[in-house]
């Protein structure tokens, strides 16, 4: 990191070749966490991404920062009274990341309303003292106040309670960058191929520079495997007769904008067709409605929703609109796939709350499963576990009133400034703009993302390609894939500046987002 605050990649690969005390694979939520804990902890930390920092399942999940009140009718009450405290530290360690928000859940048929009532009420008993409101019962015209697009047929009133919403991928940067501001080696594109083993333990792995070929030997005491949907695969390199533990399973959604459901709140479906939960979430403008659960063989980074799974969808949400949408009204899809334990996890396995964790007979400690809102306390299990296995000296874990990256000073945030997303660093966009008229200039009218932004993701987030910047430091890919598409060229020519990259580069970054667009059009 240098002291303008520029974050220069080249510098990092540089500093794989040493020695530290752990190494963790995998920048998604879990991964990310855990350098967070590694470094804050004192130990010397590397964390090396395949890919771009949670380009799988962490940039595309349903947004949400909750207990999960779906965990609740399982009565999983440890469950959801720990990410309910967790979904207060975000709240506290992030507020520039994440949103409080109210949610309607309809009633139509009267007899439901004390039994979720109840639950709704016991949510808040579990969640304790919060920074949340409470849930309350609307009436019919309250209901319909506040979410004039629902369908008021047959409507009794409303239960509302509240949980959070964040911005995925940039909660995933926020971390990267935490865990580098303490000192961290933190670096995407670059993939582990194999581990380095000393008296029969893990003590490292070969890793590989995606972007030149070359290859690092990171020494590490003890290897982390936080590969998500991927683990069995690193499992496997690290045990040929490991059995896999994971099946996956696709959870889709369709994008809208804001006008389809008005009002500021979310809505929860509490029972679909096939007995799940789904929500409409406004988000950034929009809003995002899923999920789906549809199993899958094999894990893969990028997934999209099919077109069943779209119709599906829309068909749910349409029960519970006053005027119904379409496909051709929706502007962007996105998929992620869940790794689900499948409970062939060896004796030394442990399947802890909803996550898992394992340490290997050569001390490999792989993590998985779990949920965003719960990283932290994943990320605090992981490096525990990794600490006794590798005897590292013990240092209590400092996380839970850790401010992230750009987290402004407590009861400082403003939500409605430009840049308000990126805290404490939305200054060095604004110098940006004031450097430099045309970086302040919008990359399609239909979005809010400007120039300066990818200049800035170029210089300060790792930034390497036009979908790093138009599906994780920006969000266009998610909220319009159309704007998305017509943002492209701009954005290519812009990294390509600040990347020294040459116009072959240009026209290959731009022919594969076309590619990533063409998927993430609902229309298509
Ligand atoms: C559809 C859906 C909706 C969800 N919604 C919510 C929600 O609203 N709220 C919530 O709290 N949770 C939600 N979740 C759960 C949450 O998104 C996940 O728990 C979390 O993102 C998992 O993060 P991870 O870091 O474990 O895995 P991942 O994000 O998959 O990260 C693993 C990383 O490892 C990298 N990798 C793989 N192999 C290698 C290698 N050899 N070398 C280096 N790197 C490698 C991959 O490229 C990847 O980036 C949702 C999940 C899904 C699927």
């Amino acid at each position: 990191m240098h002291g303008d605050g520029r974050v220069v990649r080249d510098d990092l690969v540089g500093q794989l070749n040493g020695a530290f005390d752990v190494l963790i694979v995998g920048g998604g939520a879990t991964g990310l966490g855990a350098a967070v804990d590694a470094v804050a902890r004192g130990y010397r930390t590397a964390l090396v991404e395949a890919s771009d920092f949670a380009k799988s399942t962490s940039s595309r999940s349903t947004k949400l920062v909750h207990g999960g009140v779906r965990y609740l009718e399982k009565g999983d009450i440890g469950l959801v009274r720990e990410a309910l405290h967790e979904r207060a530290n975000l709240l506290l360690n992030a507020p520039h990341l994440v949103d409080r928000l109210g949610f309607v859940l309809p009633l139509y048929r009267f007899r439901d309303a004390p039994y979720y009532f109840a639950g709704l009420k016991a949510y808040d008993v579990l969640a304790g003292k919060s920074a949340f409101p409470s849930s309350v019962y609307l009436s019919r015209r309250a209901t319909l106040e506040r979410a004039p697009d629902l369908r008021a047929a047959h409507l009794h009133g409303s239960i509302k309670y509240f949980d959070g919403s964040f911005d995925d991928a940039r909660l995933a940067l926020a971390l990267a960058r935490t865990a580098l501001d303490r000192g961290a080696t933190v670096v995407n594109y670059v993939r582990a191929q194999r581990f380095l083993y000393a008296g029969g333990r893990a003590a490292g792995a070969v890793v590989r520079d995606e972007e030149t070929g070359l290859d690092y030997e990171v020494r590490a005491k003890v290897v982390i495997n936080a590969t998500g949907i991927f683990v069995d695969e690193l499992r496997k390199l690290d045990d040929p007769s490991a059995v896999p533990v994971l099946a996956h399973s696709r959870g889709s959604h369709i994008v809208f904008a804001r006008e389809v459901f008005r009002g500021g709140d979310a809505l929860l479906v509490p029972k679909t067709k096939d007995g799940r939960v789904l929500f409409a979430v406004p988000w950034q403008d929009h809003v995002v409605i899923g999920t789906t659960d549809i199993p899958v063989a094999d894990p893969a980074l990028d997934v999209w929703p099919t077109n069943d799974e779209i119709d599906f969808i829309i068909a749910e949400v349409n029960n519970y609109l006053q005027r119904p949408v379409t496909r051709g009204d929706a502007l962007a899809a996105f998929a992620g796939l869940r790794p689900l334990v499948s409970g062939k996890a060896t004796t030394t396995a442990k399947l802890s709350r909803e996550h898992f964790i394992e340490v290997s007979r050569s001390g490999v400690v792989t993590i998985t499963g779990g949920k965003w809102t719960t990283y932290r306390k994943m990320a605090a299990d992981a490096v525990d576990t990794a600490a006794t296995s590798a005897g590292l000296a013990a240092a209590p874990c400092p996380t839970a009133r850790l401010a992230l990256h750009g987290s402004p000073a407590p009861g400082t945030f403003a939500p409605d400034v430009a840049y308000a997303r990126y805290g404490r660093d939305r200054d060095e966009l604004l110098a940006l703009e004031a450097s430099d008229l045309t970086l302040a200039e919008r990359l399609d009218r239909r979005l809010p993302f400007t120039r300066a932004q990818v200049v800035y993701a170029a210089r300060s987030e790792l930034a390497r390609t036009v979908d790093d910047v138009l599906a994780r430091r920006t969000r266009a890919l998610f909220l319009n894939a159309e704007a998305s598409r017509a943002s492209a060229n701009q954005v290519a020519s812009l990294l390509a500046a600040e990347l020294g990259r040459d116009d072959a580069w240009r026209r290959r970054q731009l022919a594969e987002f076309a590619n990533i667009a063409d998927e993430a059009a609902p229309a298509r």
